[in-house]
């Protein structure tokens, strides 16, 4: 019988629902290099499944990978700041660490962004063999520096599983950095208006993004696996007021109209207190 499992799970459950990181068609630049569709529906606030506990504790392994790295920075002599703010109109957020390093090139000092990651040793060695990081990553850096006026920068990925490390540096491009821009107030502007972007191409049911998105209910209703097993049901039991609401929206997506707004909150914690409260609220059919 666990003991401390439950207690565990309890508590970062309620420290989600204390989350007030603005959502509401404010664009996080560190999403800039996922799947457009699924910064929309972020921005538009709708209902999704709670993360399980599991997943808060990755999350928060991530942000320790963060922070030892930022100490680390700051004990070598080389750490500026554990993280610099950005803001642009309705973009707003941070990178991870600035430091200043100096060398021959620059013997005054030049500051550098670094955005920190970790990985699973599959995706460690991919990125080793192939020498190239994420595109999502790329893209995320690639934003940061266009946003901050830092034009060097460098990925450094830990592998998780063994703490090797490896690392890619970047030089800004602005013909890049302009197209990421133009993409944020474009996604912006169909989160204000409640309109979807397309599916990117190749995103089928069975992309591995698609797999892990928490919005696969709504892109890919109705999917089902090769024995006939529904791929994404809805994550709530029928009849209550959160899988109504999720019908809601995906009877208007069928329907080529705007996404109703059916959550009231603006930021995550506030999302979940009432996904939370949804789910065990039993509406009239
Ligand atoms: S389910 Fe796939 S296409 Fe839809 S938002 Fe998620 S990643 Fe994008």
């Amino acid at each position: 019988m666990p003991v401390l499992q439950p207690m565990i799970d309890r508590f970062l459950q309620q420290k989600q629902q204390q989350n007030d990181r603005p959502m509401r068609n404010k664009l996080h630049p560190s999403t800039i290099g996922m799947c457009q569709r699924k910064i929309v529906f972020e921005m538009m606030v709708v209902p999704r499944a709670l993360d399980p506990p599991r997943l808060a504790r990755v999350f928060d392994n991530g942000h320790k990978v963060h922070e030892r790295y930022e100490q680390l920075f700051m004990d070598m002599g080389i750490g500026v700041a554990r993280e610099v703010k950005l803001e642009k109109g309705d973009i707003s957020g941070h990178t991870d660490a600035l430091i200043k390093l100096y060398s021959f090139a620059a013997p005054q000092g030049e500051y550098w962004l670094v955005e920190l990651k970790s990985a699973s040793s599959k995706s460690f060695e991919w990125m080793v063999k192939n020498n190239q990081p994420k595109k999502e990553h790329k893209a995320q850096l690639t934003f940061y520096m266009h946003l901050s006026g830092i034009h060097k920068g460098v990925i450094l990925v830990e592998n998780k599983d063994n703490q090797e490390i490896w690392e890619y540096e970047m030089e800004y491009d602005p013909v890049f950095g302009q197209q990421l821009e133009q993409k944020a107030l474009w996604l912006i502007d169909l989160a204000k208006h409640r309109i979807l972007p397309p599916i990117p191409r190749g995103f089928s049911p069975s992309h591995y993004k698609c797999a892990y998105c928490p919005f696969a209910m709504y892109c890919h209703y109705g999917s089902r696996t090769e024995d006939g097993q529904e791929r994404y049901p809805i994550p709530f039991m029928p009849g209550t007021e959160a899988y109504r609401d999720i019908l809601k929206i995906i009877e208007a997506m069928e329907q080529g109209k705007s996404i109703p707004n059916v959550i009231e909150g603006d930021t995550i914690g506030e999302l979940i207190q009432e996904m939370t409260r949804k789910s065990q609220t039993y509406v009239d059919a």
